[in-house]
């Protein structure tokens, strides 16, 4: 340990003596060190979490399983699908690239990136998805698509980073001179990408305010794969899920929702069963789609545990395989 400080608060002309019994004193009001403390920091490997026969036939990875909440061990919402050499991204919450690296997936750029909704626990690391993949050495733009405002979006990040971008281009960094650029693509509903073995479909959802929100069908030669996004309980999920190898469904669990003890707060259950969906809400939906795997992620928990989530889903009819998502979980 490092006790440079110590100095600074022995008093002058102290005694040999004094300043032996004062360092002692300070040194016992200090914390004692843990063994976590002095432990080797966790370390994330760069292991990818799909096997080579997921890969094969397409790997859902969780980036992110979190909220807004910023929580150690939730990066922001954002998910990979790995497919042959394919990788796709949704959604770019925070933390994104550091989750792309511990996946072992490439991080100089994607097959294309496809943003929800615009809310920021959604989009605060597209900074990051743009600017790092170009550092890292990506040349040439890749496909974004996202609802109305996207391009804006994109437009002022690129502004705001438009000094980094100048000195890494022409300073003697000599970045790649395309620069972080993304071909943005907005949309309103449908297919948005249909190319070697893969069609993503954008499925309008009801959420809040915004232009358009969307929830993602993923089809691939032999998955069928759906993203809700988030949402209120919404038929056209539902209609998407018919038959779906894995339904990633945002949630809440129902029996925690009350009013909350702040101005306006009474409001908050009925705009959460507006906004999102609760877990019996899922289990109803995912029961009449006969999906084979339900993943509950971005869960606004309210202090709910999983056992809770698990018995929401269950109460809502589903008694299939149910997953609580985590961080680099694959499916
Ligand atoms: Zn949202
Ligand atoms: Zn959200």
């Amino acid at each position: 340990m490092h006790l440079p400080f110590l100095a600074a608060v022995v008093p002058r002309g102290a005694t040999r003596a004094d300043r032996v019994l004062c360092l002692s004193l300070l040194l016992a009001a200090l914390p004692a060190e843990s063994p976590a403390q002095v432990a080797t920091p966790r370390r994330f490997t760069t292991e990818s979490p799909c096997t080579e026969a997921q890969r094969a036939a397409g790997c859902l990875i969780v980036l992110g399983s979190g909220t807004p909440v910023p929580e150690p061990d939730r990066a922001g919402p954002a998910y990979a699908l790995l497919f042959r050499d394919q990788l796709f991204l949704f959604d770019a919450g925070a933390g994104i690239m550091r989750r792309v690296a511990a996946a072992g997936l490439r991080i100089n750029g994607v097959t294309g990136a496809f943003l929800t909704h615009l809310h920021s626990d959604h989009t605060i690391g597209l900074p990051d998805l743009l600017l790092t993949t170009w550092v890292m050495g990506r040349r040439s733009p890749f496909p974004l698509t996202g609802p109305p405002g996207t391009k804006a979006m994109v437009d002022h990040l690129l502004m705001a980073f438009a000094e980094d971008t100048r000195v890494r281009i022409t300073g003697l960094e000599r970045g790649q001179p395309n620069g972080p650029g993304v071909t943005v693509h907005e949309s309103m509903g449908g297919v948005v990408h249909d190319s070697a073995d893969v069609r993503i479909t954008a499925i309008p959802v009801p959420h809040s305010e915004f232009a358009m929100n969307f929830g993602y069908l993923i089809e691939l030669p032999t998955r069928r794969i759906v993203l809700s996004g988030d949402t209120g309980p919404s038929l056209a999920i539902e209609a998407a899920a018919k038959g779906a190898d894995v339904l990633v469904h945002e949630s809440y669990p129902e029996v925690r929702l009350k009013p909350e003890d702040r101005p306006g707060g009474e409001e908050w259950p009925a705009y959460m069963r507006k906004v999102h969906t609760s877990d019996a809400e899922v289990g109803g939906l995912a029961q009449r789609a006969g999906v084979k795997l339900v993943v509950l992620s971005h869960i606004v928990r309210m202090g709910g545990t999983d056992a809770e989530l698990l018995a929401g889903v269950r109460r809502g009819g589903f008694q299939g395989a149910v997953r609580i998502a985590r961080d680099l979980d694959a499916y």
